[in-house]
């Protein structure tokens, strides 16, 4: 007798195979893309301030000797810009690592956790920081240093996207599956238009190109990323009456 030969329990649809193909084929090519955009962004942050430090150890070499008045400005030209690109890298880094960073995510008290970073926030702003959080522990799911360089980064923002002494207001509130710490400030706000953007990496306000104000573009980027390793979720909307409110809303932890 002929043996029989074995029948797919379901037909196989070639058709479908296609399609699933060009849609794997089609993530790649997006994945790779966003990479090499990622890496021409970065060689162009860092190209900018090779180029400064150049150009000041040249004209040190040039005119250093007959006019020893420029020494002095343009090595603080060199230390500035170098100090840019050394926040660049670890930045970088930052990011490339977060990409890897597996978490354990574990219990903490948000509230406590926020009292903390203030506690030791640079004194200076700290003073114009309030804090209002629950009276009783916000039992939360999170990495305790993540959501401590989260919350850094957020107020380093809300205090350098502000005039000078401005309030900067945080919160933390909590329902029975969420904790929500907000962090709002009373500086230019942000334009919705941008809004959509603000998380991308390098993405930048022009107005804080053009008032000058330090930065690379990646501090939201970054985190963004943390937030996602907390399997949290971050928005930004408008503080009243103006300025800018961000939103990092986390799981509680079960039995709390
Ligand atoms: P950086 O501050 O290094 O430029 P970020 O990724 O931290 O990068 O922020 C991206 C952009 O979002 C900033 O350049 C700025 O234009 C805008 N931004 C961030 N935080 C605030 C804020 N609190 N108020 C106003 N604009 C902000």
């Amino acid at each position: 007798t002929q043996p029989k030969l074995p029948q797919p329990t379901e037909p196989v649809e070639v058709s479908q195979l296609a399609k699933d193909f060009n849609q794997l084929l089609a993530a790649q090519n997006g994945r790779l893309e966003r990479e090499r955009q990622f890496i021409s962004d970065a060689s162009h942050e860092l190209r900018t301030p090779i180029a400064t430090i150049r150009g000041n150890v040249k004209l040190i070499e040039r005119r250093g000797d007959k006019h020893p008045e420029v020494i002095p400005e343009s090595l603080g030209f060199i230390d500035q810009e170098s100090l840019r690109m050394q926040h660049l890298i670890e930045n970088l880094l930052h990011l490339s690592r977060a990409d890897r960073a597996e978490v354990a995510l574990q219990p903490l008290d948000l509230s406590a956790l926020v009292r903390g970073v203030v506690d030791h926030y640079q004194p200076l702003v700290a003073q114009h920081v309030t804090f209002q959080g629950t009276d009783h522990p916000t039992m939360t799911l999170g990495d305790p240093d993540m959501l401590h360089q989260i919350l850094v980064a957020l107020l380093d923002n809300a205090h350098k996207y502000s005039p000078e002494d401005q309030q900067i207001n945080l919160t933390v509130v909590a329902t029975a599956t969420t904790a929500t710490l907000t962090v709002a400030d009373f500086g230019p706000g942000i334009a919705a238009a941008d809004r959509e953007h603000i998380f991308e990496r390098f993405y930048r306000v022009d107005a804080s190109r053009s008032n000058k104000i330090e930065g690379s573009g990646l501090g939201l980027a970054i985190v963004a990323q943390l937030v996602q390793l907390n399997q949290g979720a971050i928005a930004v909307t408008d503080n009243d009456p103006h300025g800018s409110c961000f939103t990092v809303t986390l799981n509680r932890a079960t039995n709390s």
